[in-house]
């Protein structure tokens, strides 16, 4: 394999990234950032050493990612204690993430080879086949809000595919990006073919239109989904988008109200609320609006705000306090706009990021807590006349990532999760969540593309057609 490109890092052209712990405000590290000739020389080198990577087997690339779960189940306390000082993810949360990143490389490990095994096609007469080529160094654009995971996502089935990756991560969370990079360098991917570059957003346009860098994926919200469509747009190169959500929950009369209200509360307070597949904005039957309220408020009131770094706390604090005061202005002007507090809504002296679960009803057009995505721990409840009604309610939204439907009867469930909900999931009776295992990824303003499962590993590669013939049966088409 090649040597590793030497990364400068300037001492005055550049400012230094410093985190901040969101539980307690206190700063933390400091990180020296990559420059935009720093990315363009990652990119030089990753492309030299994914020309090796792609001639391994599988088998070869396999045994690395085995060795990257096995590290990561190793270092998985460790890892999580940096998202919690970074972004202010629970402990408990941390590790089930940590795990789910293991898991998915296991997964990849051991599934890539059937999911780009060549697919032979019966044409008649000459032999065809597919074969799926990796297309080089993919530049991933990732978010704070689950650290690892979105990078792990993307990275292991690309890795797989026989490409290699280069990480923009959130800036929030320099030292979770440079611990991936130490982790997957420790397995075994060499150093070259997966780097991590502590780079400003503005430099990002800039790299994607970099020759050496073959394709871009981007996690994150809509406004940088369209400025990275823009960029790879403009030089032709291929994206893939996952960005932000306002998932709907279609509650019906036939539900169990409590366990309807349970599975509400959990899909709200994914991440404490920070997850582009939370639920958002639950959909209600008018008949069932008053107990499903007093179900949920009962619901979401568990969700005690405590130190993420002790066992068994629900609800840590915001990502930071910019954030925080975010969701406080959407849920104040839905007040004043007409929706009814009926828990939390209350900024808590105290210091660091911290808001409390939220319950808000009587959510109408015009408010954000409809209109926007709350990217924290606030429920909306909006009353809608039938089905009907609650179906279009719920695919009246820019957005459509995740969905689900709450109700006794799986079959209407079914119907209305497979059929009616425009997004990308849709689960009945459960809260929404990735899998390696299964396709995730949205439509509209949620983004195009998708991620994991074999259609996520498919997404960049050359999916090629070869015929073979012997050339004495040659005979020429004039049609295209
Ligand atoms: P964000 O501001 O878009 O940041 C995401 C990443 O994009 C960061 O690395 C950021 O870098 C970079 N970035 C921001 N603006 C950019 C631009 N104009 N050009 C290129 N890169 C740019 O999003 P966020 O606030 O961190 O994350 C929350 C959003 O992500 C929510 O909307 C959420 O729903 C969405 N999300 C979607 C998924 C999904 O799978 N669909 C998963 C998680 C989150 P800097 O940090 O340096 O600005």
């Amino acid at each position: 394999m090649a040597e590793q490109a030497e990364l400068t890092r300037p001492e005055t052209s550049a400012k230094k990234l410093q985190t901040v712990n969101p539980a307690t405000g206190e700063p933390g590290k400091f990180y020296d950032p990559h420059s935009i000739d720093d990315a363009k020389a990652a990119a030089k080198a990753a492309r030299a050493a994914f020309l090796e990577w792609r001639r391994l087997s599988f088998e070869q690339r396999s045994a690395v990612l085995h060795k990257a779960a096995d590290i990561l189940r190793a270092r998985e306390t460790e890892l999580a204690r940096l998202m919690t000082e970074e972004m202010g993810k629970t402990l408990d949360d941390g590790r089930a993430e940590t795990e789910k990143c293991a898991f998915q490389c296991n997964w990849f490990a051991d599934h890539a080879a059937e999911y780009l095994a060549d697919q032979p096609v019966d044409i008649g007469g000459a032999e065809a086949f597919v074969t799926f080529n990796p297309i080089g160094i993919v530049l991933a654009v990732m978010p704070w809000n689950f650290p690892l995971w979105q990078v792990f996502r993307a990275a292991a089935p690309a890795l797989m595919a026989g490409n290699g990756m280069l990480l923009k991560h959130a800036s929030n969370v320099p030292g979770s990006a440079l611990a991936i990079e130490e982790v997957l360098h420790q397995a075994g991917v060499p150093k070259d073919l997966f780097r991590t570059l502590l780079l400003p957003s503005s430099e990002v346009e800039a790299l994607i239109k970099d020759d050496n860098i073959a394709a871009v994926t981007l996690t994150g919200s809509v406004p940088a989904g369209r400025s990275v469509a823009t960029a790879a747009a403009s030089v032709l190169k291929k994206c893939v988008l996952e960005l932000g959500g306002s998932d709907a929950y279609v509650v019906l009369e036939d539900a169990d109200i409590e366990a309807a209200a349970k599975v509400a509360a959990t899909a709200r307070m994914v991440n404490g609320g920070q997850s582009c597949i939370a639920g958002k904005r639950f959909i209600v039957v008018r008949s069932i609006v008053e107990p499903f309220e007093r179900a949920m408020v009962e619901a979401m009131r568990s969700y005690e705000m405590g130190d993420p770094t002790r066992e068994g706390t629900k609800l840590g604090p915001m990502q930071s306090m910019k954030a925080r005061d975010e969701i406080h202005r959407q849920v104040e002007d839905s007040i004043a706009k007409g929706a009814r507090l009926l828990l939390g809504g209350s900024v808590p002296e105290r210091t660091g990021a911290w808001y409390p679960a939220t319950v808000l009803t009587n959510v109408l057009p015009g408010q954000p807590a409809h209109d926007e995505e709350v990217f924290g721990p606030v429920a909306a409840i909006i009353a809608a006349d039938d089905e009907a009604d609650a179906i279009r309610i719920a695919n009246d939204s820019p957005f459509g990532l995740g969905s689900g439907v709450l109700t006794s009867d799986l079959d209407r469930g079914r119907r209305i999760a497979s059929q009616e909900l425009e997004a990308g999931l849709s689960f009945v009776n459960e809260n929404v969540r990735s899998d390696p295992r299964t396709p995730f990824g949205g439509v509209k303003h949620s983004g195009f593309g998708r991620e994991c499962s074999a259609y996520g590993i498919r997404e960049f590669v050359n999916i090629k057609t070869v015929h073979v013939k012997p050339l004495e049966h040659a005979n020429g088409s004039q049609v295209e």
